[in-house]
This record gives C-alpha cells, sequence and structure tokens, in this order.
C-alpha cells in the first residue's frame, strides 16, 4: 500500500537492528485517514471470506481492526493483556512473548465475544515472529471458530512470523513488507521493481 509506505519513509524511525517506531501515525498518536484507507485495503483484499468477527491485541492492533470491522461492518474484539476486575471469568487465555518489550503476556478474550459459528479475520499492526498472531489463533482453536485469515499492517520479513503463518496454512495479507533495515533506513520487499 503506496501511502503506508511513504508514510513509513517519512516518519518511521529505525530503532536498532530490527525495530520500527512509528509513533507518529499508528503506535501512539493514530492518523485516523491513513487508519481508514487501511480498512479499505483489508476490506479489498479479504472480500471474498466469510468474515463475521475481527480479532486484534489491545492497544496497537485496534484503531486498524476497528477500521476494518467498520467497512466489512461486523464487530472487533481486541484481547486484553490484564486481567481486570470486570474481565476475570470465563475467558480464552493465550501466553504470548512480546518481540518488544521481552516478557511473556497472557492474552485474553471473554467467551461471550467469540463462538463455534465465528468466521475470523485477525489483524494486528505488526508481524515480527508470529506470537502475537499464534496466541489469537490458540484462542480461536479453543473457541472451535474458523479462521479466514490474517491482515498485517507492517510486515518485517527478516524474522520468523511469516514463515510460522505460512507452514500453518494460514493465509496473510501484509499492507508493507519490508525486506531490511539498512544504515537506519526501511527497504521495502517490491523496491527494486518500482
Ligand atoms: P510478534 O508477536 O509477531 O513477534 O510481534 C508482533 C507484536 O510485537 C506486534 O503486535 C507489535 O506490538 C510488536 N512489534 C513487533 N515488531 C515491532 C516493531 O518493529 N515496531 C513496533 N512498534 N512494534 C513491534
Amino acid at each position: 500500500m503506496r501511502e503506508l509506505e511513504e508514510r513509513i519513509k517519512n516518519d518511521g524511525q529505525v530503532l536498532g537492528e530490527d525495530v520500527l517506531k512509528v509513533d507518529n501515525f499508528l503506535n501512539h498518536q493514530v492518523d485516523p485517514q491513513l487508519m481508514y484507507h487501511m480498512g479499505e485495503e483489508f476490506h479489498r483484499l479479504f472480500q471474498d471470506k466469510k468474515i463475521t468477527k475481527i480479532l486484534t491485541v489491545e492497544s496497537s492492533g485496534i484503531a486498524p481492526a476497528v477500521m476494518a470491522g467498520l467497512i466489512f461492518q461486523v464487530p472487533v474484539v481486541f484481547a486484553r493483556k490484564h486481567k481486570s476486575l470486570t474481565l476475570k471469568n470465563d475467558l480464552y487465555t493465550a501466553k504470548v512473548y512480546s518481540f518488544t518489550k521481552k516478557v511473556s503476556n497472557e492474552i485474553s478474550i471473554s467467551k461471550k465475544f467469540l463462538s463455534s459459528d465465528d468466521h475470523v479475520l485477525i489483524i494486528d499492526d505488526f508481524l515480527a515472529n508470529g506470537q502475537a498472531v499464534q496466541g489469537l489463533m490458540e484462542i480461536i482453536n479453543a473457541a472451535d471458530a474458523t479462521l479466514e485469515g490474517v491482515g498485517i499492517v507492517i510486515e518485517k520479513t527478516f524474522q520468523k512470523g511469516r514463515q510460522l503463518l505460512d507452514e500453518n496454512g494460514v493465509e496473510v495479507q501484509s499492507l508493507a513488507r519490508i525486506k531490511a533495515f539498512e544504515n537506519g533506513q526501511v527497504v521495502f520487499v517490491d523496491e527494486d521493481q518500482d
């Protein structure tokens, strides 16, 4: 998605070897118009699927997931990383190792928001080693729901996530695919062909 790639080029900051900071349009400040265009793009990519629900993880997956939900006209459920007084019982849970924070979190979704009738599209902000998506897939399995595909805003193809999902036969569509970080600059997968 050209608009997203341009935004990453202009506003993304490469941190160390393998982290991209995009906190002025996605991870802290959010650009609603760009999010809306992402929602339209996810809809275009998955329009042949019968989606009844979109699943993501708090907090940075929520903005693109809600925009996709708006266009698919389906509810969006975000897995929570912390148990609260109001989220205690009847939960589906999975352990997720966080790539950026280097800690394990338990993510949870209330059983009342996912059922065996659901056809689910997972949406997340980044695909790195695939742990967050795998945690959501465990929850979808536990609910006996059907996974229809995975939509990712920014995929880093040099990490293991894509391979893991391909091996599991999961359809993955990413709006921007990063091949490498070179001298602090982002290189996209199809850049050579432009
Ligand atoms: P994974 O579970 O695929 O290893 O990592 C995905 C999660 O880690 C995403 O939900 C995202 O929150 C975070 N993440 C992974 N890589 C990056 C990155 O380069 N930049 C930012 N901002 N977050 C990342």
